[in-house]
């Protein structure tokens, strides 16, 4: 049987021409917004369909294409979209699946820059949105109509890292017939690959650990080839494109992504379980650990327990921002995935202007603060917030 290529092989290779005379040994960025027509026979083949020609990079171009490639590769999937960002890839991910009148089922548990999508751009297309709370997602089945096309899931969660069952979900929308659709931006193609377990397209905010290293925005999805050929359309007429330059630093980024995510999720799990033993910490969540809602699901369905750790500090916010004024390492950062290790504080961030019912249905209060894990040292990680912790 012919050896497939591991991650750690597709993230340094998949994707990069290295033929031809002369070929450098890493992607150039092809900067330019349009290409050379070499005669009109080569506008026809493209007019009939021929995408392996170049013409004006809104819709491709080579340094793009590599990395759609790599992630393809690693998604297992037949081709990939790369777009502007995390929010641009669910909105074309919305549009090729729903039109005005049909609905979509998301779980609540979601970032909240998506439910805004849903709620107040997609709801004025005439896209309906019916929310799951996690604690009914084994009551699925019942937030389906006739009229549903496609289940918005994101697993794990943000901050509380609850995991949905993909391949159980999947199953149900599947009888409904909806396009089932993975937020994948905490677990990576790594740690966790949805279209295995079931799913139809795969989406991440790219911003995070596929780029790794804080200094891009950018959105992917991936599935298959009928998929993905309508997202490109809708990728190139809505505008959701990405600067070559920006697509050569995600490129570079992804050469590391299976040793960036095998060391953060050992930094991590050495501080969930430092945590875990700190009287000033009354709850650690990370799936890694025995008593999580979701260790049993997350053991099965991802490869390790992912890179994010969230606690419950007592004391509050006044102790939170008494923690906060003492890191030396961990800075305050709304976002995630970088190299370097970031704490967040949802009530103010991620979580801000939803409604106290709604946070207290996602499981957050004003004492919950969120680590993204970077390759730092565990042992300097876990000294910095022990310093942290000691005068919160
Ligand atoms: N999905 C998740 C899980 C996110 O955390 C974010 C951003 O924080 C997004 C999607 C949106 O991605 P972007 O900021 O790249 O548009």
């Amino acid at each position: 049987m012919k050896r497939l290529p591991a991650d750690a092989t597709r993230c340094v290779h998949a994707g990069e021409d290295r033929h031809g005379q002369s070929a450098p040994l890493t992607t150039p960025i092809a900067q330019t917004s349009v290409f050379v027509i070499h005669g009109l026979d080569e506008l026809r083949r493209y007019a009939e369909g021929d995408r392996d020609l170049y013409l004006y990079s809104r819709y491709g171009n080579p340094t793009i294409t590599a990395a759609e490639e790599k992630i393809a590769a690693l998604e297992g999937a037949d081709a990939a979209v790369i777009t502007s960002s995390g929010m641009s890839a669910e909105l074309i991910a919305a549009l090729a699946t729903c039109q005005a009148g049909d609905e979509i089922v998301s779980m609540l548990d979601i970032y909240g820059g998506t439910v805004k999508l849903f709620e107040n751009v997609l709801a004025r297309c005439g896209i309906k949105t019916r929310f799951i709370p996690y604690h009914d997602l084994k009551n699925a089945d019942r937030y389906f109509t006739r009229k549903s096309r496609m289940l918005f899931l994101e697993t794990p969660t943000n901050p509380t890292l609850r995991c949905a069952d993909i391949a159980a979900l999947s199953a149900i929308a599947h009888r409904h017939k909806a396009c089932v659709v993975v937020d994948n931006t905490f677990a990576t193609p790594v740690l966790q690959k949805p279209l295995a377990l079931g799913a139809d397209i795969v989406m991440h905010s790219a911003t995070k650990y596929l780029g790794g290293h804080s200094d891009l925005t950018a959105g992917v999805l991936a599935g298959s080839k009928k998929w993905m050929d309508r997202a490109r359309e809708l990728m190139i007429l809505t505008g959701g494109c990405l600067d070559p330059g920006c697509a050569y630093l995600l490129l570079r980024g992804l050469k590391t992504l299976e040793l960036r995510v095998e060391r953060g999720c050992r930094n991590a799990a050495a501080i969930a379980s430092a945590l875990e033993r700190h009287p000033k910490v009354s709850h650690v969540y990370y799936p890694g650990l025995e008593e999580h809602e979701a260790h049993e699901l997350a053991s099965r369905q991802m490869n390790d327990f992912g890179m994010m750790v969230s606690f419950d500090l007592r004391g509050g916010e006044p102790a939170v921002d008494r923690l906060i004024k003492k890191l030396k390492l961990w800075y305050l950062a709304t976002s995630l995935g970088g190299v370097e290790s970031t704490l967040s504080y949802p009530v103010l961030s991620s979580h801000i202007g939803l409604s106290a019912k709604r946070v207290k249905l996602l499981g957050v209060s004003p004492a919950t603060v969120r680590l993204s894990v970077g390759i730092e040292d565990a042992g300097d990680l876990i000294a910095d917030l022990d310093a942290g912790l000691e005068g919160a």
